[in-house]
C-alpha cells in the first residue's frame, strides 16, 4: 500500500463505522495560550471535551497535523537521530464525545491493523493501566477484559501511570489508555529475545504506533479525580510508523512518506543515503526531509520564522536542517527552499493549503537561508578571531559565555560550534555553555513571570453568550473569576454569563468599557481595560480593587463597552475588508491576509505581495476604498452559515486560521467584499468617513505591511500634516510657492558649499607655500613640525599629501585645534619608513598622550584625535625631539 492509500484506508474505515471526517486543524495553534502549535489529534477538540462547545458529531476521524518541538512534547533533539520521531508528523485519530468507549475503540483498532493494513498478529503486544494506588484507580479490568480473547494474556503489558494514564493538564478530564506497539525486527532477532521485552525500551524497530485514551475521569484542582459523567474515546496514531509497519520497513525514512525527498537530496549532494560510510550524512538527510515538513506547513499555516516564540522555534528548525546540509552534506548554497516543491505536491490532495501557497512558502524559505548561511559566514569569522587569540594565549577550551555569543548573537549552533573547534583542535566548555544558556532562561522567565490562581466558580452557567453584535450593554452574572500577579500589578480576569464585550481575536483588539453594579444602594464601577479569550473563554480584565465587593455580593452587573472606541474600531475594521477587495483588484487576487492588526487608532495589515506597493498602486487602492465609502454600502450580515456553503459562495478564508462548522459572513456588496469574519463592523460604509494609508513597507521576505487610518484619525492626521506645511511657510516668510521656495534654499545652499571648499582650498594653498618656506633641511629628510590653522582633520591628511607630491624625503608632522578639538597627523615617505623602520602609527599613538586621546594608521601616515588642546605645543615640541 502507497502512503496515499494508508491515510484513506484509515479514514475509509472510520467512516463506516459512522465517523464524521474533518479536516486537520492548522499547525498553528492559535486560541490556546498553553500551546505554540498542535500537538496532538486531540488538541482541536480540546473545548468538547471541557465542556465548553457541542462536536459536529459524536463519532469524528481525521488525520491531524501536529508539530512536537516545544513545551511538553518536544521530540526535536532526537529527529534525524532515530528513524522514527518526527517534527511534524500526521496522527490518525479517532474520537468518541460521549458515545462508544473501551469495547468499540479496542475491537476496532485491531480489525483495522489486522484485517485492513494486515499487520502480523505475532508482532502486535498491547498494554494496559495497571492501576495507581496514590490516585486510587484501579487496575484497567475492564481494557485486559477485552484485549485478552483478541490478543492472549502474553501479548499483553502492565503499564504504569507515567505510560499508560493520560491527562489533559494539571486537571480536567484524564483516564487509562491502551497503547499498541509493533516488533518489526527480521525473524532471527526476534528468535533470540523476545519483543515483549523490548516494548517501552526506546528500540527502533519495537515502536509504539497507537495510543487509545479512554477518558473517564476528572481531575479537580486539589488532585482528587471524579468520574466524568460521560465517557469519551480519544486515540492517536502515528501515520509515519504506520506507513513503516506496513510497507515493512525499519525506518520511517525508508518509506515513500520521506523518500522524494530523501532522492533530491541524494541528488543535490552527490552522496548515497544509507550507504552507511559516513553516518552523519545519513542523519543530515533525515533532519532535512524530516525539517522541511515543519517548515513549510508552519509557514503556510501563517507562522513565518521570526525572532520571538513560535517564530522562533520555526527558524531554529529550518536553521538545524540548513546548517547539516552545510556541515555534512556540503550543501553551501540555498538548498532547502528547493524541496518545498516536492511536498506540494505529495500533499496536494490532503493539505491542498501548501500547493496554493508554493510560491510565497518557497521565497520564504529562500530568504531566510540566504540571511542565515551569511550568518554562518560572520559567524565563522568570529569564531576565527576566538580562536586566533586563544592560540596566542596558549588555551585549547573557548570558553562558555563565548559559545553562548556565537549562538545568541550569530545564531551559530553550539554543535556546530564544538564541531569547527575539534577540527582545530580545540574544545568548547559545555557546562560553561549550559550555565549561560540557563543564565539567559532565568532572565527571561523573570521577564514573562505571571502567576495565576485557580478559576474561582461563583455560579453555574452554560458557557458564556457574547451579544455584543446587538448590544453595547447587557445585565450580567459573574460567572467566575482568577487573580492574575504581572509585572505591572494584579489583575482579575472575570468571566460573565453574556457580555457585549469583544475578546481580542482575528486582529481586532479586546473592548473597555466599565461594570456597574449596586451594594448597600450605592452605585460602584469598575472600569475594564481589555477583553481576551482563552480557548472559548472571554473574560474580562481589570485592575480596579472595586471588583471585590462585587465578586462578595455576586448579584447582577451592568456590563457596558466604550461605544465611542467599539465605533472607532469599527470603522478600521470594515475598511479593512474594503481594502483587501481593493488590492485584490489592484495588485492581483495573490493578495493573501499573513496578519492583521487593528484598535481604535489605527488597522494594520501584513499580506503576501513579492515587490513594494508602488504611490500610484496606493493611490488606486485608497480612490478605490473610499469610493466605496460613499456609496455608503449597507452591511450584510449573516450568522451561523454553514462553512462549506459560505466558501461555496465565494468567501474569502484566510490560510492557518481555524473556522468553525458555522460561520458569520459580513459583505459589503457582494460582488466587492464577501469575508468570513467574527469581528465587529459598521451598519454601512459611509460610517467610515475616510481611509487614509500612512505607510507601506516589507516585514519579511514576500511580505508586505501596510497601516491606515479613518474617519477622525484621518482627519486628525490630515490637519497635522497640514499644520507642518504651515509652519514651513512661515519660517520662509510666506512665499507663494512654497516648493520652488524650497528648492531655492537648496540650491543656495550647495552654491554656498562649494564656495567654503574653494575657499579652504586655498587657504590651504597659502599655507602649504608658507610651510614650504620653512622646511628644516638633513641630509637624509625635509622636516615640517608646525601647528596649522585647518577647517577640519581631512585638510591635515590632504595638506601632508600634497606637500609629498612636492619635497622629496619628507616627514611632516601637524598639530591643529579644530573647534576646540585637538588633531595630529605624522607623515613619514614611504622610502624612509621602509628604510628606517619609523612607523608613523606608533609615533602618533605616542604623541597623542600630550593632548589626551588615541589614534593610528599606517607605517606612513597616521592620525590622532585627542581631548586637551592645550598639550598640542607640548606634542610638536615632542615631535621634533624625535627627528
Ligand atoms: P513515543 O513514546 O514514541 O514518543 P508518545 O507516547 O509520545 O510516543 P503519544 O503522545 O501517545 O506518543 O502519541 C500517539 C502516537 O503518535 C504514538 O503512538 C506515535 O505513533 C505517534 N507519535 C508520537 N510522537 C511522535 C513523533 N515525534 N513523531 C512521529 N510520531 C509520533
Ligand atoms: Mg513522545
Amino acid at each position: 500500500m502507497t502512503s496515499h492509500q494508508i491515510r484513506q484506508a484509515f479514514l475509509d474505515f472510520f467512516r463506516s463505522k459512522e465517523h464524521l471526517i474533518v479536516p486537520s486543524a492548522p499547525l498553528v495553534a492559535k486560541n490556546d495560550p498553553t500551546l505554540m502549535f498542535n500537538n496532538s489529534g486531540m488538541a482541536q477538540f480540546k473545548d468538547y471535551f471541557l465542556g465548553n462547545g457541542t462536536p459536529p458529531s459524536r463519532r469524528i476521524a481525521d488525520t491531524q497535523k501536529c508539530l512536537r518541538v516545544s513545551g511538553k512534547h518536544n521530540d526535536l533533539e532526537d529527529v534525524g537521530f532515530d528513524t522514527y520521531h518526527h517534527t511534524m508528523f500526521e496522527m490518525l485519530g479517532n474520537w468518541s464525545f460521549g458515545d462508544y468507549f473501551k469495547k468499540e475503540a479496542i475491537t476496532w483498532a485491531w480489525e483495522l491493523l489486522t484485517e485492513v493494513y494486515k499487520l502480523p498478529k505475532d508482532r502486535l503486544y498491547v498494554s494496559v493501566f495497571e492501576g495507581d494506588a496514590k490516585d486510587g484507580v484501579p487496575f484497567d479490568q475492564e481494557a485486559w477484559d477485552l484485549w485478552k480473547p483478541i490478543v492472549g494474556e502474553d501479548r499483553i503489558i502492565l503499564g504504569n501511570k507515567k505510560d499508560n494514564f493520560w491527562e489533559m493538564g494539571d486537571t480536567g478530564p484524564c483516564g487509562p489508555c491502551s497503547e499498541i506497539h509493533i516488533d518489526l525486527r527480521p525473524a532471527s532477532d526476534v528468535a533470540e529475545i523476545s519483543g515483549k521485552s523490548l516494548v517501552n525500551n526506546d528500540h527502533p524497530q519495537v515502536v509504539e504506533i497507537w495510543n487509545l485514551v479512554f477518558m473517564q475521569f476528572e481531575r479537580k484542582a486539589d488532585s482528587s479525580l471524579i468520574p466524568l459523567p460521560s465517557t469519551h474515546v480519544d486515540t492517536g496514531m502515528g501515520f509515519e510508523r504506520l506507513c513503516m509497519a506496513v510497507q515493512n520497513k525499519t525506518s520511517n525514512y525508508d518509506t515513500d512518506v520521506f523518500q522524494n525527498t530523501i532522492q533530491v537530496l541524494e541528488t543535490l549532494s552527490g552522496k548515497k543515503y544509507g550507504a552507511g560510510e559516513e553516518p552523519f550524512a545519513d542523519i543530515a538527510m533525515r533532519v532535512i526531509s524530516d525539517h522541511i515538513r515543519a517548515v513549510a506547513f508552519a509557514i503556510t499555516d501563517g507562522q513565518l520564522p521570526s525572532n520571538v516564540k513560535a517564530g522562533y522555534v520555526i527558524r531554529r528548525i529550518l536553521r538545524r536542517a540548513v546548517r547539516y546540509g552545510y556541515s555534512y552534506l556540503g550543501l553551501q548554497e540555498p538548498f532547502f527552499y528547493k524541496l518545498v516543491a516536492v511536498l506540494a505536491d505529495q500533499f496536494k490532495d490532503v493539505f491542498t493549503e501548501l500547493k496554493s501557497q508554493e510560491e510565497f512558502v518557497t521565497r520564504v524559505i529562500l530568504e531566510e537561508e540566504k540571511s542565515f548561511l551569511r550568518t554562518l559566514e560572520s559567524g565563522l569569522k568570529r569564531l576565527d578571531v576566538i580562536i586566533g587569540s586563544l592560540k596566542v594565549k596558549g588555551i585549547n577550551t573557548i570558553a562558555g559565555d563565548e559559545v553562548f555569543e556565537l549562538s545568541d548573537t550569530f545564531g551559530f549552533p553550539v554543535d556546530l560550534t564544538a564541531l569547527i573547534a575539534r577540527e582545530k583542535g580545540f574544545q568548547v566548555d559545555e557546562l560553561g555553555f549550559q550555565d549561560a544558556l540557563a543564565a539567559q532562561k532565568k532572565r527571561s522567565r523573570q521577564d514573562a513571570a505571571k502567576e495565576a490562581t485557580d478559576w474561582i466558580e461563583l455560579r453555574e452557567a452554560d458557557g458564556v453568550e457574547f451579544l455584543g453584535y446587538d448590544f453595547e450593554e447587557t445585565h450580567s452574572h459573574i460567572i467566575k473569576y482568577r487573580k492574575v500577579k504581572t509585572k505591572t500589578g494584579e489583575e482579575y480576569h472575570i468571566v460573565l454569563d453574556r457580555t457585549p464585550f469583544y475578546a481580542e481575536m482575528g486582529g481586532q483588539v479586546g473592548d473597555t468599557g466599565t461594570l456597574r453594579w449596586a451594594a448597600n444602594g450605592e452605585q460602584k464601577v469598575a472600569t475594564i481595560i481589555d477583553t481576551k479569550k482563552e480557548n472559548d473563554l472571554f473574560f474580562h480584565i481589570s485592575k480596579d480593587k472595586n471588583l471585590d465587593d462585587a465578586l462578595q455580593s455576586a448579584g447582577i452587573v451592568v456590563a457596558k463597552i466604550d461605544e465611542e472606541r467599539r465605533d472607532r474600531i469599527k470603522s478600521n475594521h470594515s475598511a479593512t475588508h474594503l481594502m483587501l477587495s481593493a488590492m485584490r483588484e489592484v495588485l492581483g487576487t495573490h493578495i493573501g491576509q499573513k496578519g492583521s492588526f487593528l484598535n481604535d487608532e489605527v488597522l494594520r495589515f501584513d499580506f503576501s505581495h513579492f515587490s513594494k506597493v508602488t504611490d500610484d498602486e496606493l493611490k488606486r487602492i485608497e480612490d478605490r476604498v473610499n469610493e466605496k465609502i460613499r456609496e455608503n454600502i449597507v452591511l450584510e450580515e449573516r450568522r451561523n452559515v454553514p462553512i462549506q456553503q459560505a466558501l461555496d459562495l465565494g468567501a474569502t478564508a484566510t490560510f492557518g486560521e481555524k473556522y468553525g462548522d458555522f460561520v458569520r459572513l459580513i459583505i459589503f456588496d457582494p460582488s466587492f467584499s464577501f469575508e468570513l469574519c467574527g469581528g465587529t463592523h459598521v451598519p454601512s460604509t459611509g460610517k467610515i468617513g475616510v481611509f487614509k494609508f500612512i505607510s507601506e513597507g516589507s516585514v519579511s521576505a514576500g511580505v508586505r505591511r501596510v497601516e491606515a487610518v479613518t474617519g477622525e484619525k484621518a482627519l486628525e492626521l490630515m490637519r497635522q500634516q497640514e499644520e507642518t506645511l504651515n509652519t514651513i511657510k512661515d519660517l520662509l516668510k510666506n512665499p507663494t510657492d512654497l516648493v520652488k521656495a524650497v528648492e531655492n534654499l537648496l540650491d543656495e545652499r550647495s552654491a554656498l558649499q562649494k564656495r567654503i571648499a574653494s575657499l579652504e582650498n586655498e587657504k590651504i594653498q597659502a599655507l602649504k607655500t608658507s610651510l614650504l618656506a620653512n622646511l628644516e633641511k638633513h641630509s637624509t629628510f625635509n622636516l615640517i613640525v608646525e601647528k596649522v590653522d585647518v577647517p577640519n582633520a581631512d585638510s591635515l591628511k590632504q595638506l601632508s599629501y600634497e606637500l609629498r607630491d612636492q619635497v622629496e624625503n619628507l616627514i611632516a608632522v601637524f598639530g591643529a585645534d579644530i573647534a576646540g578639538k585637538p588633531q595630529l597627523s605624522v607623515f613619514i615617505a614611504e622610502n624612509i619608513a621602509q628604510e628606517t623602520g619609523l612607523n608613523a602609527g606608533k609615533i602618533v599613538k605616542d604623541l597623542a598622550k600630550e593632548i589626551r586621546g588615541g589614534g593610528g594608521g599606517q607605517a606612513f601616515f597616521a592620525t590622532a584625535g585627542g581631548s586637551d588642546a592645550s598639550g598640542l605645543d607640548a606634542a610638536l615640541e615632542k615631535a621634533k625631539g624625535l627627528f
